[in-house]
C-alpha cells in the first residue's frame, strides 16, 4: 500500500490486484498464486466458485425485478387516484 499527498491531503492508493486466469476472481498482485483457486480442479473451481456465484445474482435479479414490480404497482395506483 502506498500513501502519499496531494494538496495537503493523504490518499491511499488501493493495492494493486490481477484477475486470475483460471477463476476470474481478483488478487493481490503481491501474492503470487491465487488463494480463491488455489489448488482446486477445473471442476471444483466451477462447483464452488462459479456456481453459488450465478445463484447469486440470479436472487438478485429476482429481488430486483420485485421491487421493480413494487413500484410501478404505486405508480399505477397513484395515477387512478390522481385521476379520481
Ligand atoms: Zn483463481
Amino acid at each position: 500500500m502506498r500513501i502519499f499527498n496531494i494538496g495537503g491531503r493523504t490518499h491511499v492508493q488501493p493495492r494493486e490486484t490481477i484477475r486470475c486466469n483460471r477463476c476470474g476472481l481478483e488478487y493481490l498482485l503481491e501474492v503470487t498464486t491465487c488463494p480463491h483457486c488455489k489448488g482446486m480442479s477445473n471442476g471444483e473451481i466451477i462447483e464452488k466458485l462459479h456456481i453459488p456465484h450465478s445463484e447469486q445474482q440470479d436472487k438478485n435479479n429476482k429481488t430486483g425485478r420485485t421491487f421493480f414490480v413494487i413500484f410501478i404497482t404505486l405508480v399505477v395506483l397513484f395515477v387512478i387516484s390522481v385521476v379520481n
